[in-house]
């Protein structure tokens, strides 16, 4: 089948090459021509475990094109899915100013059949927004060609992406045309095959599902959080309150992980928009609000320990070990390692950094203008620190040689912000040791 995906972002760019992978002609378009010509040339604008070599291979077997040509991609696709950003307003709401750009565009070169898939996380209502674009660009140009509107959003993990879109824990479909289902079977007919679970709904529904589920997540992250607060100052330890709980099938043991606190683009973005769904609703959304201000007290909570513990911040050496919201992306949005350097700065501390892969980006979101040390590798940011802050859990941070860390630092205190390490092993090193909750 010939698909068209406009916006070649993380979930535009992973969503081509995956669905190339399965067979299927995908052209990716974007309006960013820098970014067009660098994929064109091999370059991929973000890290994603296996995309590289997907792309590569796609694009080598001509399965997969890149272009900024509007005229091209609508006339080559029977579906075109709609993966550009929708970032947050002041007060909260999505703004779809370039979901309607792009259904707009979308529309100017529409010839026949098409199906007009919103992969974006968009508010209820966004897909008959998007149809009414689309049917008024075709009444100004004087032509009834048919089309459909089809709500898949898209649940992947940045980090994880590729895995995800390949063997996603569910695929959402909402329609309200049978045809436009028929097609969106052909699409994914390889997943079908896979026994995967596929939730075929109306449209509203479907974009309903994307705003319940990140929410939820961050209320259970959330609470795990609020959790490990109460184990400090009980003698508890979260994480086998955590492994208690989860054991149980009710509950489950995924996202029970405390730590300093979710960050990333969507996280965010998306429950402050159920929020104001709500509020336009008239339904008070009362814990997922009780999840963002538990998350923003856990980020504070975090500092603060850090501080109880230094003393003054001034003038100490602070190594921060991970800048990426989280490991195996280089994605610094909303990250919650960003929002620690940056007040750790303001309250005067020295920080060498390190992170495998995030380091680029993270240079254009230290907001406080003061200078942060990047360093080139874990140990050449512990070098003579006062405390070591592990904060984004990569893989190599996991096995560190805490011996050589005790040997090369100024002082000893090792903070490990995502429970990866225990007391014991620290302790027993010669480190003084801060978790999270225990
Ligand atoms: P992104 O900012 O990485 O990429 C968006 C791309 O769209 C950019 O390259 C931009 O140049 C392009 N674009 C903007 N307007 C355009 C237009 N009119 N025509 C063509 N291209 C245009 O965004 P992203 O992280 O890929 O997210 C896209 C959407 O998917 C958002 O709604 C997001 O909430 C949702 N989502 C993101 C994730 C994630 O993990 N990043 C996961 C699930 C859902």
């Amino acid at each position: 089948m010939n698909i068209s995906i406009i916006g070649a972002g993380c979930v535009g760019l992973v969503s081509g090459a995956c669905l190339s992978e399965f067979g299927h002609c995908v052209t990716c378009l974007d309006i960013d021509a820098e970014k067009i010509e660098n994929l064109n040339h091999g370059v991929i604008p973000i890290y994603e475990p296996g995309l590289a070599e997907l792309v590569k291979k796609n694009n080598a077997a001509g399965r997969l094109i890149f272009t900024t040509d509007y005229e091209l991609a609508v006339a080559k696709a029977v579906a075109l899915f709609i993966a550009v950003g929708t970032p947050p307003r002041d007060d909260g709401s999505l703004d779809l100013q370039h979901v309607l750009a792009a259904a707009n565009s979308i529309a100017g070169h529409i010839d026949s059949y098409k199906v007009i898939v919103n992969k974006s996380t968009v508010p209820v209502g966004t897909g008959a927004k998007v149809k009414k674009v689309i049917e008024d660009a075709l009444h100004r140009r004087g032509c009834g060609h048919a089309f459909d509107i089809v709500s898949n959003p898209e649940f992947l993990r940045e980090g994880a992406a590729v895995k995800d879109f390949m063997y996603p824990d569910r695929v959402v479909i909402g329609f309200e045309n049978t045809m436009a289902r028929e097609v969106m079977e052909e699409i994914y007919r390889i997943l079908y095959i896979n026994s995967h679970q596929f939730v075929f709904t109306n449209i509203e529904t479907a974009e309903l599902i994307k705003f319940a589920s990140n929410a939820f997540l961050a209320v259970k992250i959330s609470f795990i959080n609020e959790i490990s607060q109460v184990c400090e100052s009980v003698g508890a330890d979260v994480q086998q309150v955590a492994r208690g709980m989860g054991l149980d099938n009710r509950i489950g043991k995924h996202f029970l992980h405390a730590g300093p606190g979710y960050g990333g683009s969507c996280f965010s973005k998306d429950t402050r928009a159920l929020i104001k769904a709500g509020d336009d609703a008239g339904v008070e959304m009362a814990l997922v609000r009780s999840a963002i201000g538990a998350n923003d007290r856990q980020k504070m909570h975090i500092m603060k320990k850090l501080e109880k513990t230094i003393g003054s911040l001034n003038g100490k050496v602070i190594a921060v070990l991970g800048l990426a919201f989280k490991p195996e992306t280089d994605d610094v949005r909303e990250s919650t390692a960003i929002t620690i350097v940056n007040h750790l700065l303001g309250k005067g501390a020295i920080i060498r950094a390190y992170d495998p892969i995030a380091m680029a980006n993270a240079k254009r979101y230290t907001l406080t203008g003061k200078p942060v040390i990047f360093c080139k590798d874990e140990y050449d940011a512990i070098d003579g620190s006062d405390a070591v802050v592990l904060i984004t859990e990569w893989n190599q941070f996991r096995s560190l040689d805490l011996t050589r860390i005790k040997s090369i630092m100024h002082g000893n205190i090792f903070f490990g912000c995502r429970n990866v390490y225990s007391r014991d092993t620290v302790e027993k090193n010669g480190l003084f040791y801060i978790g999270v909750g225990g």
